[in-house]
């Protein structure tokens, strides 16, 4: 007899392991998948699977989550986050990966009534429509208070198998983390970058100035950012963790160092012309308290991560508070 499989999508957070063991625990063969886009980080994720030895596999859909932003159907959250849209996008994005991972259908640990906005019972209906497979989804959490899906019609799996969790508490979740034996995992967290304040500045700015392709979304989780002007941006590291990623991810545009004092690394994105690039040398000069007021900065011209041209000028430090004038988000 066919064992049927399911595609798990996995968040890392408590209902998503609790989808997974419990079905895993009954006897169903799982495989669990992370979506990830350049504000949804697969970290937490993988750190909880690998705790609670589930398997997970990462898989890279920037550009369709992106995409997805321009126009969401079911619009957006308190800040930019298309929630309805992109469960949608996960389960139409895990229908796909069916017959390459030999499964048949797609589990997630979505829990009716837990989030006012994206597991309403219509909500949950909207993302299975946006999704094109909406006969193939099962929520093990909730499935008795849904309507039987193929899964359940077929025999794949069990009714009996299927709970009846609803609503925003947590002590049926907790009870069946002991039930089964999850021992870590999160505390409930918000959602991924787009429900962040700051983050959405910076990624509204971007669409507003027709910038808001993949190389430069990516960059938008470090640094402070600066609009100079509608060409052009400057974004300065605010540790050396993000000096450290901004250097290995920037990728066209401008660097900027100063030459003698220690200090943040600096980028422009664009073509900066002669007096945007000395309005970014003077507010990169800011971030250089031990600097004087006028101060070498080495600049290098990036092309595909490679630095080319070298150039040094002379800068003179903007004065205070100017920066605020330009900073999109700290
Ligand atoms: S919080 Fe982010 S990752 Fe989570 S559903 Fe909403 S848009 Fe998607």
């Amino acid at each position: 007899m066919k064992i049927h499989k399911a595609i798990a999508l996995f968040s890392g957070g408590l209902d998503s392991i609790i989808a997974v063991k419990w079905m895993q625990n009954r006897g169903y063969s799982v495989h669990s998948v992370f979506f990830k886009a350049p504000y949804i980080f697969p970290e937490r994720a993988l750190h909880y699977a690998s705790k609670n030895n589930i398997e997970l596999e990462v898989i890279d859909i920037s550009e369709d989550h992106i995409k997805l932003l321009d126009n969401p159907v079911y619009g957006f959250g308190k800040y930019f986050n298309p929630c309805i849209d992109c469960h949608g996008l996960m389960f139409k994005k895990a229908a796909e990966l069916l017959p390459s991972r030999n499964a048949d259908y797609i589990i997630s640990g979505e829990v009716l009534g837990q989030r006012p906005k994206s597991q309403r019972h219509d909500a949950l209906d909207s993302v299975g429509r946006l999704s094109g497979v909406k006969d193939l989804i099962i929520r093990p959490l909730s499935q008795n208070l849904l309507s039987d899906t193929l899964p359940l019609r077929e025999g794949w799996i069990d009714k009996q198998d299927m709970l009846s969790i609803h609503g925003r508490g947590r002590y049926a979740q907790l009870a069946l983390a002991e039930q089964l034996g999850i021992v870590d995992f999160p505390s409930p967290a918000g959602g991924c970058l787009l429900t962040d304040r700051n983050y959405c500045l910076r990624i509204k700015d971007l669409k507003k100035h027709q910038q808001d392709t993949l190389e430069n979304i990516e960059l938008l989780a470090w640094g402070r950012h600066f609009r100079l002007d509608n060409e052009t941006k400057l974004i300065i590291g605010r540790d050396e963790a993000e000096n450290e990623v901004l250097e290995n991810m920037f990728r066209n545009g401008t660097k900027l160092q100063a030459r003698d004092y220690m200090g943040p690394v600096g980028f422009i994105t664009g073509n900066a012309s002669y007096e945007t690039l000395s309005l970014a040398l003077s507010i990169f000069l800011l971030y250089h308290p031990k600097a004087p007021e006028n101060a070498a900065i080495e600049i290098w011209k990036v092309i595909d991560k490679q630095l080319t041209q070298h150039t040094v000028k002379i800068a003179t430090k903007a004065k205070k508070e100017l920066n605020k004038d330009y900073l999109i988000s700290y």
